[in-house]
């Protein structure tokens, strides 16, 4: 930190911003929090921070005086009043993230870093398996787990870190060992802007990492790695196909690899087989080989690849099955908030009872639509932005039987649950991938997943 720092503002108390001014008090600096909302969450963080001698102002925020380093919260967008104020002020404007890596000190663990539109969460918790199975002190942090400046200064040998785009935005010096993009799709475009400048905020993960790993199957983030070949960087793709040297891949049923061996021209080294990777579905090979290059770019050894796939338990409502009633399937993929989530869940699956709906954040529907289109037995819709998807449903599945299931009460899942039974044929899956946000009329994905298994349960007792 510059010494010339009297007083920094942390913007937001959430999570990583009770964790950054709790940082930066203990290391002395003069803090003072801003916070709009005085619920009781916040009132009990402040009370927590008022004996390192951290003030907390709530109401609307103003930049006080002698302000020299802003720390704000993910969730504030760039064009936040108290944020423009400080950027026209001259004030530098960091995020959670970055002031983890400045007062990360000497020795710290390494980063092995990623980020993408989707798959996150999945492939920093494959990662942090495998460098466990390799005899590693790991930790998942960032977006996931435990904020990263409370993790930098404990002795970790690796730290495996999920990165939004968001923290990108705000973060600037990072410099990973190895960084990873799993995918770019539209999302968060409110936020960013355009997706152009998501995609550049997803890009700066690689600005500073000497390997620099892309998705070769998918051409925007293709485009992000490419500068950095010429730039002399490690580069190294991961394609669901045959790998070329230089890049992990997929051979009959197992996960090879062609880039961290010796001689990539003429060998390759088994990683695992496709039946180590669980839930078995292409987005998800794709995840297990993008943290495999992660891992391997860190020298861990095959065989601690395959046993942390192995080992890898997945997280709650990412294809997740409830139960099978009268030979039809019901998964919970309430995470897929986004149409490219949904698609790549949709594709895991042959004949789909669809169920979809929520905020969909402004997003487009129609090529999710139209990819989808031959495996939907039938879709039944709920929540705020249900008519869009009903109508590209109409422009380009119009065969296709739509239920709509209106209201916003508790009972709203037991009629899309039982709409969706009536629909599926023997065989068939119900999925719930709903390409949209919850939060119009649940208190996140979690609890959308959670109305829907309780739904399911009920109808299994009928
Ligand atoms: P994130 O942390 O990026 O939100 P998760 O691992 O929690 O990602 O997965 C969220 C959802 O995205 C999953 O439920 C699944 O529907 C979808 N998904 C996961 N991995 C991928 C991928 N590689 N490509 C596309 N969609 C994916």
């Amino acid at each position: 930190m510059d010494a010339e720092v009297v007083s920094v503002v942390v913007a937001g108390l959430g999570v990583s911003g009770l964790a950054a001014a709790r940082a930066l008090a203990r290391r002395g600096e003069r803090v003072i929090v801003l916070e709009g909302n005085d619920g009781e969450r916040q009132r009990a963080a402040a009370a927590e921070l008022a004996p390192l001698g951290v003030e907390v102002r709530f109401g609307e925020p103003e930049l006080p005086e002698g302000a020299s380093l802003v720390v704000t919260s993910p969730g504030w967008r760039p064009d936040h009043p108290l944020l423009a104020a400080a950027a026209a002020a001259g004030i530098e404007v960091i995020g959670e993230v970055e002031l983890a890596w400045r007062l990360r000190g000497d020795g710290a663990a390494p980063w092995l870093a990623l980020t993408g539109t989707n798959g996150k969460t999945t492939a920093v918790r494959m990662l942090t398996s495998m460098l466990t199975a390799a005899g590693l002190k790991a930790l998942a942090v960032g977006n996931v787990g435990v904020p990263i400046v409370e993790a930098v200064r404990e002795p970790y040998d690796v730290l495996a870190v999920e990165l939004s785009s968001f923290q990108l935005h705000w973060s600037s010096g990072i410099a990973p060992l190895a960084a990873a993009v799993l995918n770019v799709a539209p999302d968060h475009i409110d936020w960013h802007g355009s997706l152009e400048e998501y995609a550049a905020a997803k890009a700066k993960i690689f600005r500073n990492a000497p390997t620099v790993i892309y998705n070769a199957d998918d051409e925007r983030c293709a485009r992000l790695a490419e500068p950095y070949r010429a730039a002399g960087r490690r580069v190294v793709g991961f394609t669901l196909g045959a790998p070329r040297p230089g890049q992990l891949g997929v051979v009959e049923d197992l996960l090879v690899d062609r880039a961290f061996v010796p001689d990539p021209r003429h060998t390759a080294e088994e990683l695992a087989t496709l039946a180590d990777v669980r839930p078995l579905a292409p987005h998800n090979v794709a995840n297990a080989l993008a943290a495999a290059a992660l891992a391997r770019a860190h020298g861990v050894p095959t065989g601690a690849v395959r046993r942390g796939l192995a080992e890898f338990v997945p997280d709650p409502h990412r294809i997740a099955h409830v139960a099978r009633i009268g030979d039809v399937d019901y998964v919970d993929d309430s995470k897929a908030t986004n149409p490219h989530a949904a698609a790549a869940s949709l594709s895991a699956f042959r004949s789909v009872v669809w169920i979809a709906g929520g905020q969909l954040k402004g997003a487009d529907v129609d090529d999710l639509v139209r990819q989808a289109a031959g495996r939907l037995r039938g879709v039944v819709l709920l929540g705020a932005d249900r008519a869009r998807i009903r109508e590209a449903l109409e422009r380009h599945a119009p065969h296709i039987p739509v239920v709509e299931v209106p209201g916003q009460d508790t009972g709203v899942m037991d009629r899309v649950v039982t709409e969706a039974a009536k629909l599926a044929a023997p065989g068939d899956t119900v999925l719930l991938a709903p390409a949209a946000a919850s939060y119009d009329m649940f208190a996140g994905y979690a609890a959308r997943g959670d109305a829907f298994a309780e739904a399911v349960r009920r109808l299994a007792k009928r």
